[in-house]
């Protein structure tokens, strides 16, 4: 079988099987040998890795895939997909497909049994209407994984890795950043895909923290804090938090917090009680977590 990552390999396959491309499933596939080539130096996949893809499409990246790793499992969603990826990936013994909406895949099982429990690399052009859910489920989900490395909206890749201070930075940067080291490795424009999306891409890739950067009593509560904060991101800090009724503490009860609690804290870090809560840093929001105590109510 000959690779597919060219714009006539790609239009042959689909029309000798009368696939119909589904814009609800975030099909744009890539038709760009190039691009694939740096996508894979960029995961640094080696013969010893077993590699997740989300999405195979036609199966163009797992070809590469095949060729680069130990092991390749990939999930799509599409049965009409199943036909034309048994054809391409017909020749590799080391890829299987799995015919699963990756949202109800439970991740940490499958790389259990697959890898014995050792980390696997996940590596995908995905389908961007659920980048957020796919990103944050393996974050949070019980997956042992080395890196994350995947094409994104760019608008996604920048607000992922944006800096405090930035109009990108928000609760996903912060939400990204506590478990994974983030870095845009590339922008592909849409010229690259068939059909070409409406927007630009770029492949980011996270590596998961050895140690986790910064230490709270309660991930759930940094959390809810962090969204908070965003939420109205104009107010300051103070204002935010003491205005949002969806702040929650360690075992998810409901928490409310007065503005002079807010005061107290940020006084005990350094900060000014006018700041806002753009310009904090991961380590303190950790700090204004672990300063503030919330009374159940
Ligand atoms: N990997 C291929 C490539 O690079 O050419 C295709 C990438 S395409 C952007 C996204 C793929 O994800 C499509 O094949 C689509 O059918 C699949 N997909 C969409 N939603 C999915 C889901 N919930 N679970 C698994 N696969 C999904």
């Amino acid at each position: 079988m000959a690779y597919l990552a060219t714009p006539t390999a790609t239009g042959e396959i689909i029309n000798k099987y009368g696939f119909h491309f589904q814009k609800r499933y975030g099909q744009n596939f890539l038709i760009d040998a190039n691009i694939l080539d740096k996508i894979i130096k960029a995961a640094e996949i080696t013969r010893e890795d077993c590699v997740l893809e989300i999405g195979p499409g036609i199966g163009t990246m797992t070809q590469y895939l095949a060729e680069s790793a130990k092991e390749v499992v990939a999930v799509e969603i599409d049965k009409n997909l199943l036909p034309i990826l048994e054809e391409t990936l017909s020749e590799y013994e080391n890829v299987t497909v799995v015919n699963k909406d990756i949202l109800n895949v439970d991740i940490g099982a499958l790389a259990k049994e697959k890898n014995e429990g050792n980390p696997i690399k996940i590596v995908a052009n995905l389908p961007y209407y659920i980048t957020t859910p796919i990103i944050m489920g393996l974050l949070e989900g019980q997956v042992s994984f080395h890196s994350i490395t995947v094409m994104v909206q760019k608008e996604v890749a920048e607000r992922i890795q944006a800096r405090p201070g930035t109009k990108d930075y928000g609760a996903l940067s912060l939400a990204v950043q506590y478990y994974v080291k983030p870095e845009v490795m590339m922008y592909v424009p849409p010229t690259c895909f068939m059909p070409r999306p409406g927007v630009g891409s770029a492949v980011i890739r996270l590596t998961r923290f050895e140690e986790p950067l910064v230490k709270v009593e309660s991930e759930r509560k940094l959390f809810s804090i962090i969204r908070a904060a965003f939420n109205q991101r104009r107010k300051t800090l103070a204002n935010a938090l003491a205005n949002s009724a969806s702040l929650i503490n360690d075992k998810g009860d409901g928490m409310k917090v007065t503005r002079q609690e807010v005061y107290d804290a940020l006084d005990k870090m350094g900060l000014s009680s006018s700041v806002r809560g753009e310009v904090l840093t991961l380590e303190q929001f950790a700090d204004l977590s672990n300063f503030l105590s919330f009374p159940v109510f």
